[in-house]
């Protein structure tokens, strides 16, 4: 059993002068010290290769970030928008419908969730404070892996498995959320303020959460519960990628390289 490739949604940003691409290196640790390999996919790569970048990805990983377009929900901006970005959006929208299609597990993380939502139909609240103002605290300004408000987790869901537990105190640092649930999701977690903080697939369906917060951050944290979750998407990538190679024996260890060039028995389906 070889280590699952995990595709991990990265960002275009400026820095020190120059325009750079990657991800936070809290993600990628995440993915290593579950047994992943990480593979950061920039956005630069567009829609148009979406698809091809996940060739030989056993499971995705969407990422924080930009806030989504609300054009994509059907909503007008709020005044209190941060600045989307119109190229990571058609990236990881097309990177989200990919790997459904290939039935590959998904994790998403804080835009992640509201990533997957829009995608599959959802709403989000634009920015919480004028919004939706409660007592709870989403982004209270504290260090990255600061643990700031509890949540509660549906017992017997796929956040509560992977998480060891119903209910924990977690890291926040947002300002949207999901409002409207998208079809094909049930919610699963959820602040005290009865925000959802984590969605997922049901049972039946192929693997995929998606939570709020910032599992991420926790990486130097050898105990923290969160690891639960990258081990998780880790552990089913494990397995899908076996199925897949199994019944696709051109990327098999067993393959037979001339099948390749015989100009005959070529298969140029997607996988
Ligand atoms: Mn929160």
């Amino acid at each position: 059993m070889s280590a699952p490739r995990i595709a991990v949604g990265g960002v275009v940003r400026a820095w020190e002068g120059a325009d750079r691409t990657g991800v936070n290196v809290a993600y990628v640790r995440s993915v290593l010290a579950a047994g992943g390999v990480p593979i950061v996919l920039s956005p630069l790569l567009g829609p148009s290769y979406a698809a091809r970048a996940l060739d030989g990805v056993d499971g995705l990983l969407l990422t924080g970030g930009e806030d989504i377009d609300p054009a994509w929900y059907g909503a007008a901006p709020s005044p209190h928008l941060s600045p989307p970005s119109r190229e990571r959006d058609l990236f990881e929208l097309a990177l989200f419908a990919a790997a459904r299609h290939r039935e590959l597990p998904i994790l998403g993380i804080c835009r992640g969730i509201q990533l997957v939502n829009v995608a599959l139909g959802g709403t989000l609240y634009q920015d919480l404070p004028t919004e939706r103002p409660g007592p709870v605290a989403h982004d209270p300004g504290q260090a990255r892996d600061a643990r700031s408000h509890a949540i509660e987790l549906e017992p017997g869901s796929r956040a509560a498995a992977a998480l060891g537990g119903t209910s924990l105190t977690v890291n926040s640092f947002h300002h949207q959320a999901v409002n409207r649930l998208g079809g094909g999701l049930v919610a699963s977690g959820w602040s005290l303020d009865g925000l959802i903080e984590a969605a997922e697939a049901p049972a039946e369906a192929p693997w995929l959460l998606a939570v709020q917060w910032h599992p991420e951050e926790m990486h130097a944290e050898a105990r923290a519960p969160e690891r639960g979750l990258f081990r998780a998407l880790v552990a089913e990538a494990t397995r899908v990628g076996e199925q897949s190679r199994a019944t696709s024996p051109r990327v098999g260890a067993g393959s037979d390289p001339a099948s390749w060039t015989s100009g005959t028995a070529v298969d140029h389906s997607p996988r």
